[in-house]
């Protein structure tokens, strides 16, 4: 074992996850400046969210594993919390997902109700 590469990714880890994380902080920002004006634009917007909350679950597993497979004795606790983070992206990155998909139908003139991705084509009774 290479102590001194160790010690050095007991450092590099959780500022590379720090740094990714700020990266995509800094993307949905810019993103979410963005005021789309058709059906087809917003759904751009969601899918690009989508995949920053993909990647921002990334880097919360990334950290969950350091955090666990780590050999400096790092709490638990932290790893518990990289996995609640990364679950909180990947839902967030779903119901982006399900917008993008029901501004794609709407886009392209099908018919879609109120219930994000219900997937009925608008025939659940739900007013769109
Ligand atoms: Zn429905």
């Amino acid at each position: 074992m290479n102590t001194k590469v160790d010690r050095q990714a007991a450092r590099t880890v959780p500022q590379m996850v720090t740094a990714g994380l700020n990266r995509c902080t800094d993307a949905r920002a810019v993103v979410g400046e963005l005021r789309p004006t058709t059906h087809l634009g917003q759904a751009i917007r969601c899918e690009r969210m989508a995949a920053l909350a993909e990647r921002e679950a990334r880097w919360w597993t990334v950290l969950e594993r350091w955090t666990y497979l780590s050999q400096w004795e790092v709490p638990t606790v932290y790893g518990r919390a990289a996995i609640v983070a990364a679950n909180t992206a990947r839902d967030r990155a779903r119901l982006y997902s399900d917008l993008a998909t029901d501004w794609r139908k709407r886009a392209a003139g099908q018919p879609v109700c109120d219930v994000i991705g219900c997937g009925c084509g608008g025939t659940c009774g739900v007013a769109a």
